[in-house]
């Protein structure tokens, strides 16, 4: 099954996201390959979605001009919680009919070959650790910000994953438990006040409100309304838009000078979707950590913006399998 002495082994990446499903194929220095991207259609529930992530790993493999026998181990990476030593994808938040699905032993079987899930978050911080804006870091955290917020924390070098796997969930972070609903069920999260689905909610309310702003021309135009949707509106001029913008942002650099405070990172690498707005969103994020984080804490981080794109959850994932098919 493993390649044998004398030619080295190459590593899968699979990333399963709600919407789409991106594989890779690296070598062990994490060189990528080739890659294949697929619609997720998760609707279809996960035996038809498995199948197609074994399927979107095969077509890699062709792109590569790899046998599958060159393969040592395949990474997984899923949104929301996953049970990291079970192999268990436990209950995700944006795909429906997934409950406590044994992807590990599923995809195990599907592809014969030894495979290993992490949390999409976690494994995007390892790949911008090992391969992007983090290298050389000890102490790093990963945060994306899109529809949703998530997160990962590297300390000294390694991903801190906490007792079950389940650490670095910043976007639930409760800022106000009176606050907005959060995804998650509960109230005032940072996701709730500083992710895309916030934003577009709090532009849903103003376009209700105000039926005459640019906002709502945009919102009546081009439903529904989207984070993008109320930050063109703000380019456009409409002062309400782009105080939802500056608020969220705000409310960013809050959760992240809490973070700050308790971790005391040298680096902190920011990406994800609403980061593509700017300073309009990260001028005021940056303020906020500024003035509410400890000063000796502020004095020693800095924050920069992610160096890889969209595959980098697969890439981490790939490169964690790799660690795990090395330590056997
Ligand atoms: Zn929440």
């Amino acid at each position: 099954m493993i390649a044998g002495n004398d030619s080295p082994p190459f590593f899968g990446g699979i990333d399963l996201g709600a919407t789409k499903t991106l594989s890779l194929v690296v070598d062990a220095a994490g060189s990528l390959l080739a890659e294949d991207i697929r619609p997720t259609l998760a609707s279809e529930g996960p035996d038809a979605v498995i199948a197609r992530m074994a399927d979107s790993l095969r077509e890699s493999l062709n792109k590569a001009g790899l046998p599958q026998r060159r393969l040592a181990a395949v990474g997984i990476s899923t949104p929301g919680p996953v049970d990291h030593a079970r192999g268990v994808v436990t209950h995700p938040p944006n795909l429906p009919g997934w409950r406590d699905v044994p992807l590990v032993s599923r995809l195990q079987q599907e592809l014969g070959l030894p495979c290993f899930l992490e949390n999409d978050a976690n494994a995007a911080a390892v790949a911008e650790h090992r391969f992007g804006a983090g290298r050389g870091a000890r102490h790093m955290l990963f945060i994306t910000v899109g529809s949703g917020i998530g997160g990962g924390i590297i300390i000294d070098g390694a991903l801190y994953r906490g007792v079950s796997g389940g650490a670095g969930e910043v976007g639930h972070m409760i800022l106000n438990e009176d606050g907005p609903p959060c995804g998650c069920g509960r109230r005032g999260c940072l996701e709730s006040y500083s992710s895309g689905i916030a934003i577009a909610t709090e532009g849903m309310d103003l376009a209700a409100r105000q039926p005459d702003s640019p906002l709502a021309r945009i919102a009546a135009e081009d439903p529904p309304l989207t984070a993008e949707a109320v930050h063109r509106a703000a380019r456009d001029g409409d002062d309400a838009a782009r105080e939802i913008i500056i608020r969220a942002g705000r409310r960013l650099g809050e959760g992240i000078a809490g973070l700050i405070n308790i971790l005391n990172p040298e680096l902190i690498v920011l990406g994800g979707s609403l980061t593509k707005m700017g300073d309009i969103y990260l001028a005021p994020a940056r303020e906020a950590a500024a003035t509410q984080a400890f000063p000796q804490h502020w004095r020693d981080v800095r924050i920069v913006e992610v160096a890889l794109g969209d595959e980098s959850p697969a890439l981490g994932a790939a490169s964690l399998a790799a660690d795990l098919s090395q330590s056997r």
